[in-house]
């Protein structure tokens, strides 16, 4: 079988990409807007939860404890090295007392820095809490 070759449609083809812009993007030195429903690092709302644990029921991949510390008042320890970012428990709060942020730059060398304990309008806990030695506090 003789090969056509046609060096102008080639030449025509290569031209075009030069001109046209990059599909991808030059992260990490540039970030764009992430969607209003991404899915990243879980937010917790101590002020409105309840209790109920519906959401630790759910969770696939049991990221997620919820841990009575007074009366009427919560803690919820999220591991985000189990956490699959699946939103399930985020649908399954009755009390949106949980949401998921557009945070995913998540990476890190030190484990025990994926845990993270939530009180006190939303901020995580300054020192270990709830967990063994290797349990730490994030922002
Ligand atoms: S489902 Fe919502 S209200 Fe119930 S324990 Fe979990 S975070 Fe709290
Ligand atoms: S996002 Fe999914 S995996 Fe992560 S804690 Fe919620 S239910 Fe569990």
């Amino acid at each position: 079988m003789k090969i056509r070759i046609h060096p102008g449609a080639m030449l025509k083809e290569i031209l075009n990409h030069v001109a046209r812009k990059p599909a991808t993007e030059l992260y990490p030195f540039v970030k764009t807007e992430k969607p209003d429903k991404f899915r990243g690092k879980l937010k917790f709302y101590p002020e409105k939860c309840i209790g109920c644990k519906i959401c630790m029921k759910d969770c696939p991949a049991n990221a997620i404890t919820i841990t009575k510390v007074a009366d009427k008042e919560f803690e919820c320890e999220v591991r985000l090295d189990k956490c699959v970012y699946c939103g399930q428990c985020v649908l399954s709060c009755p009390k949106a007392a949980l949401e998921m942020t557009k945070d995913f730059e998540l990476a890190g060398l030190d484990r025990s820095k994926l845990r993270i304990t939530y009180k006190n309008e939303g901020k995580p806990a300054p020192e270990p809490t709830t967990a063994g030695p290797d349990t730490a506090s994030k922002k």
